[in-house]
């Protein structure tokens, strides 16, 4: 039983798995399309609707389409109502999520348990969270999850190292932009590949800020016009269904413009119509700001690699549906004198994704054949093994496999080594400045990361410290509370009898998946000190418990 690679993405999802052949297959749903738009119809209390037949609803029902719900993931006071029930962002993404996972089982896959989900690279430790969460709610064990142009740098390197090239040992390194432009997200992240290692470098963001942003843009031009020309008839932004008639509008013109110069959009509302020339040149003028905004967060993502000793990328890869718009690769060009090229922008993420579900895989396959074996130690890294028994075993799982001995090689050799996407730190008290954040962790920072720091109590007898972990929220980092996000607001018991000033020692530990796992420790009484949170994108338990119990009680109904 393989790791599926999911692309969870703002407007599609797709859901990947390796094909007997070791590369990595897209599955196709029961739409026939190898994408489900991330769109949820809560029909009633009981049943929902995924995908197109939920898009297509949406003009119909606006208030039980539940749509970009990516872009509130990380939001723990965000509910989506619906027949007098509420839905996190999890709970929402988990049946889109579920829904990908019939799908796949529906194209003939086995049942779909461990899986990789791709987060944006930007997204932070409550987003990650949020992720999660949302395959555990779809009852599924998440291997991981993985930046998106991580996923994507992972199939292209993959895809070179058929013939390969750069990522073998010795070969040529190449520095590699990914410009990520999706439905609801821009990610830039600059990317080395060499010796087999992929690394990210840096990246910039923004997660409010995508093709949506676009379409909106669209949608107000065309009501504008449709207002015009119909003085007495209801402005279509005035109510949601006509919202959304246009935003579907919008989007239809914009693909349409992508490959012509000029469409005609008919409007019909209100009992009026209007038929509305729109230009791929108008189009851009009023969007211009939105593709500046890309293009200044690239050149501060660029900025940023530079610091890290890189001058120059080699390769620009566009990612994202909306990287087909011609104004993206025009702009990159003008602006950063840059040639992007349009690889597989809508499924080379999910391939990404299982790939990287893959060598998870046989990573965890080796190194329990190796425990059994007892030729490494239980909880030991894979690296610690000596060549000989790692060749040993990898041999064994390509046999059980069936693949050949070098690909599970060269999948076991492949290294990921990424950076911190916002700095976090701890709110302490200031002499100075009254409570303001301490940086503990600065963004781009490469992961993994420990930090240790020691806080002394203040008072004999003192039974709690409190901690208030905050993360980065703009770009650079500021020691005022309120430039940052509170991720975590804990609490710490600290047994009695013990003096002022008695150390206790807290390690701040975030993994290549960028989330934060935080453990404190009494070094006088030698225990380990439990850290109860009180705040964070975590949903309470009770909460989850609620959700978990409305999870079972809806019902996927085919569109
Ligand atoms: P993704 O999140 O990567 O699936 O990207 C979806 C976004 O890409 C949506 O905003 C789409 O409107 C946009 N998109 C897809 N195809 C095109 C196209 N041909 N021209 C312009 N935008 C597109």
């Amino acid at each position: 039983m393989g790791v599926f690679g999911i692309d969870l993405g703002t407007t599609n999802s797709a859901i990947a798995r390796i094909d007997a052949d070791g590369r990595p297959e897209v599955l196709v749903g029961l739409n026939g399309e190898p994408t489900v738009p991330s769109v949820v119809l809560f029909a009633s209390a009981h049943d929902h609707v995924v995908g197109e037949g939920a898009r297509r609803q949406s003009r119909l029902d606006p208030e039980h389409v539940c749509a970009l719900v990516k872009r509130r993931m990380g939001d723990a006071d965000w509910r989506f109502m619906a027949h007098g029930q509420t839905w996190s962002a999890p709970a929402v993404s988990s049946l889109i999520l579920k829904s990908l996972a019939a799908d796949a089982e529906f194209a003939g896959a086995d049942t779909v348990r461990r899986v990789v989900i791709t987060v944006p690279a930007y997204f932070g430790d409550e987003e990650r969270r949020a992720t999660i969460q949302a395959g555990t709610y779809a009852g599924f064990d998440v291997a991981g999850v993985l930046s998106e142009p991580i996923a994507a740098a992972l199939a292209y390197g993959f895809g070179r190292l058929d013939g390969s090239i750069a990522m073998d040992k010795g070969g040529a390194r190449e520095t590699v932009l990914v410009y990520d432009l999706g439905g609801g997200t821009f990610d830039a992240t600059v990317i080395e590949l060499a010796d087999r290692r992929i690394s990210v470098l840096a990246v910039e963001g923004d997660h409010q800020l995508g093709g949506a942003d676009w379409d909106e843009r669209i949608a107000l031009h065309l009501s504008q016009q449709f207002c015009a020309a119909n003085p007495d008839a209801e402005d279509p932004l005035d109510d949601s269904a006509g919202s959304q008639m246009l935003v579907l509008a919008a989007e239809r013109a914009k693909h349409e413009l992508t490959d012509a110069e000029s469409t005609e959009v008919v409007i019909a509302h209100d009992g009026a119509r209007a038929v509305i020339t729109l230009t791929r040149t108008e189009l851009e003028a009023m969007t211009s700001s939105l593709m500046r905004r890309t293009i200044d967060l690239t050149k501060a993502c660029l900025a940023a690699a530079e610091q890290r000793g890189v001058h120059g990328v080699d390769r620009v890869l566009l990612v994202g549906g909306s990287s087909r718009m011609p104004m993206v690769a025009r702009e990159l060009r003008a602006e950063l004198g840059l040639d992007g090229e349009l690889r597989d922008p809508d499924l080379s993420v999910a391939r990404g994704a299982a790939l990287y579900g893959e060598k998870l895989e046989m990573e965890r396959l080796v190194v329990a054949d190796l425990v059994t074996r007892g030729r490494l130690r239980d909880g030991a890294e894979i690296s610690e093994a000596s060549p000989t028994d790692l060749e040993q075993s990898i041999a064994r799982v390509a046999a059980s496999f069936g693949q050949p001995v070098s690909l599970v090689r060269r999948m076991i050799d492949i290294r990921v080594d990424t950076v911190v996407s916002r700095g976090f730190g701890v709110l302490a008290l200031d002499p100075y400045n009254g409570l303001a954040a301490s940086w503990l962790v600065h963004r781009n920072q490469t992961l993994p990361i420990r930090v240790r720091r020691s806080y002394g109590t203040v008072r004999a007898d003192q039974d709690q410290i409190e901690l208030t972990i905050v993360e980065q929220q703009g770009q650079a980092a500021s020691t005022r509370p309120e430039d940052s996000k509170v991720l975590v607001e804990g609490r710490m018991h600290i047994p009695p009898g013990y003096s002022a000033g008695s150390e206790v020692r807290v390690t701040f530990e975030m993994g290549f998946d960028g989330v934060l796992h935080v453990t404190a420790y009494h070094v006088d009484a030698d225990i380990p000190l439990n850290l109860a949170v009180q705040t964070g994108a975590t949903l309470s338990a009770a909460d989850v418990a609620r959700e978990l119990d409305q999870l079972q009680r809806t019902r996927r109904r085919p569109a």
